[in-house]
């Protein structure tokens, strides 16, 4: 299905881009994966898509802060490969704390990597996509892109703020045959949700248990975490061209949390 196309997906070292990239190759995109990590253990990364699939897979580090290193690595993508078709705007990261004493490094590092990165990337692939007259570019929200939760202000901000990213590109290129959407999952069981747990302990005085219990899967109707595959599998839905009338679309994946 994604034979002869090239997806870019960012912060997939990990978690659902991992997931998402994974799911592109099987269906036998050329992919590049981006985001931090062990340089031995992201090298083993690339190399199990590129074995698993017998796709090509290589590895861009560009850091997400940087508009300079993300143009880079959407025109390194299109030189090495020939063009960029998926994007992927999944890079995220989380900090847990009251507003008033919310640290300014972590909102500004929040916004930059949540929402600037995405608007630096699509600026990056829209021309070559436009050219092509196809293109799909996902940016990965989350339910916070619909609703808020207490003590999460900059994650919140920069997800609704992507939500209005989404919309307005979709607009932008709807006659072009290239799409925009949002995904917007609840609680996946990932990293950056692991993570999260000490801090959100000692912002609201819980244990562990009680975090997964009735801060994170409370919001959740059915109580189970979504899956990266199920994540991976709607964006890999959003590819195809049977999706091609979804765009400006905030979808959300969340186990019924938004409908309360
Ligand atoms: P994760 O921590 O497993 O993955 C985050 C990825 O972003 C990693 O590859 C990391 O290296 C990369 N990254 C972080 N900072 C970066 C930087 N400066 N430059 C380049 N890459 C960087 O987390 P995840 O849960 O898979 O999150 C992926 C996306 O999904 C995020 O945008 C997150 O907000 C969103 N999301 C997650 C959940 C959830 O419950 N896990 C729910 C809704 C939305």
């Amino acid at each position: 299905m994604l034979a002869n196309k090239t997806a870019v997906v960012t912060g997939s070292t990990s978690g659902i881009g991992l997931g998402c990239a994974r799911a592109f190759a099987a269906k036998g995109a050329s992919v590049v994966i981006n985001g931090l990590g062990d340089a031995d253990e992201i090298e083993k990364t690339r190399a199990a898509v590129e074995a698993d699939f017998g796709v090509r897979c290589t590895y861009s580090g560009a850091n997400m802060l940087s508009g300079d290193e993300i143009a880079a690595m959407i025109s390194d993508a299109e030189k090495e490969f020939g063009s960029v078709d998926i994007l992927v705007n999944n890079a995220g990261i989380q900090h847990v704390s009251p507003v008033d004493e919310f640290p300014v490094d972590k909102w500004d590092a929040i916004i930059a990597i949540n929402l600037s990165s995405a608007f630096h990337a699509v600026r990056a692939a829209l021309p070559g996509m436009k050219a092509r007259g196809w293109g799909r570019v996902i940016n990965t929200a989350s339910a916070h892109a619909l609703v808020a939760s207490p003590y999460k202000s900059a994650y919140v901000a920069a997800k609704h703020g992507i939500a209005g990213l989404t919309k307005t590109v979709a607009l932008e290129v709807a006659e072009q045959g290239i799409t925009v959407n949002a995904i917007c999952p609840g609680y996946v069981w990932t990293p950056l949700v692991e993570r999260q747990i000490p801090d959100t302990m000692k912002a609201r005085n819980m244990t562990e248990e009680e975090v997964k219990k009735d801060v994170l899967l409370k919001a959740q109707p059915t109580k189970q975490f979504v899956t990266i595959e199920q994540v991976a599998a709607y964006a890999t839905f959003l590819c195809s061209d049977d999706a091609a009338s979804i765009t400006g679309s905030i979808l959300p994946i969340d186990g019924g949390w938004t409908a309360q």
